[in-house]
């Protein structure tokens, strides 16, 4: 039998390795992106729906390659997962956001708050609860003005671990919400033992909530659980006036999407701030 053909290992190795040979030069130009200060927050903001107030914005990371051009996070956050780069990108994702938020509130007056997601390997990792402590004491950002949003997949994959950093966290007194609300395995049971304050609607269910009345009914049934829970509630991906009027009317607390503003660089934010909230 051995003589016949290559073995498996041999049929697959070159491609295994011109597979892992892209991926370390991915993954040696993600490490040198942080040395050379390629990447880039984007801020979408959060508005208050009933008054269409700004409340805050969600920082959204753009990479910046000379090589590559403008890279978006889903090209890249998972890589930087799967290296564990993740964790150093997190930890200048949150100094950055932290002191963005500072600013804006120096210059408005106004007391924003900045939302900032956070991949399962950063979240799991030891230095994480510490890292977001000190980047909120060195930007001297109020605690309550950091939103973390972690994905429902993240929250239903652990146990013991998991509760117990969403308590620190929790503790410190930052504000944690559930991301992509819908899209898990809906065990709802994790809402009423973690200390979360905010539920974010995946836009699935927000792009044909004025067409599909399945979609309409599941966005106020979440609507409603939440408030029961007295967890708010965020809509993201809205992109047309009729979906805020729906929003509106169904008591959902805030709405984030294309409607309001696409994620801007952050003068673009602050003109945006200027030329609707002055
Ligand atoms: P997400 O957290 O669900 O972020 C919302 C995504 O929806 C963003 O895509 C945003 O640009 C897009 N979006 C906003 N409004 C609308 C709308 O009205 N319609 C539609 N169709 N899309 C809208 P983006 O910026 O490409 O980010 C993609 C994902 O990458 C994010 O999804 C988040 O999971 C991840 N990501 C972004 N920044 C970071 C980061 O700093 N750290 C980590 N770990 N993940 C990040
Ligand atoms: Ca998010
Ligand atoms: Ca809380
Ligand atoms: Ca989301």
């Amino acid at each position: 039998a051995k003589s016949k053909g290559k073995s498996a290992y041999e049929r697959f190795a070159p491609e295994m390795k011109e597979v892992s040979h892209e991926r370390l030069q991915i993954e040696s130009r993600l490490r040198r992106a942080l040395e050379l200060d390629e990447f880039d927050l984007y801020f979408q903001p959060i508005v208050e729906t009933a008054s269409g107030h700004l409340i805050g914005a969600e920082a959204l990371i753009r990479w910046n390659s000379p090589t590559m051009g403008l890279m978006m996070p889903d090209k890249f956050i998972p890589l930087a997962e799967e290296t564990g780069l993740i964790i150093p990108i997190g930890e200048w994702v949150i100094r950055q956001a932290c002191a963005a938020a500072r600013q804006w509130q120096e210059t408005t007056g106004l007391k924003l708050s900045i939302a900032v997601n956070v991949s399962p390997r950063q979240f799991r990792d030891p230095s994480f609860v510490d890292a977001v402590s000190r980047a909120l004491i060195e930007q001297r950002l109020d605690p309550v003005c950091l939103e973390l949003e972690i994905t429902e997949r993240l929250i239903l994959d652990n146990t013991i671990e998991t509760a117990d950093i969403l308590r620190r966290l929790d503790e410190m007194g930052v504000r944690l919400s559930v991301d992509d609300f819908g899209t898990g395995y809906s065990a709802l049971s994790y809402l009423k033992s973690y200390p979360f304050d905010t539920l974010k609607i995946d836009k699935s269910f927000i792009r044909d909530v004025m067409i599909e009345p399945g979609d309409a009914a599941l966005v106020r049934a979440i609507i409603n659980m939440a408030h029961s829970l007295g967890l708010q509630v965020i809509a993201e991906g809205v992109e047309e006036e009729a979906q805020t009027h729906f929003l509106q009317a169904h008591g959902c607390d805030y709405a984030q999407g294309y409607f309001y503003s696409r994620p801007a660089s952050a003068d673009s934010f602050v003109a945006w701030i200027r030329s609707n909230h002055r």
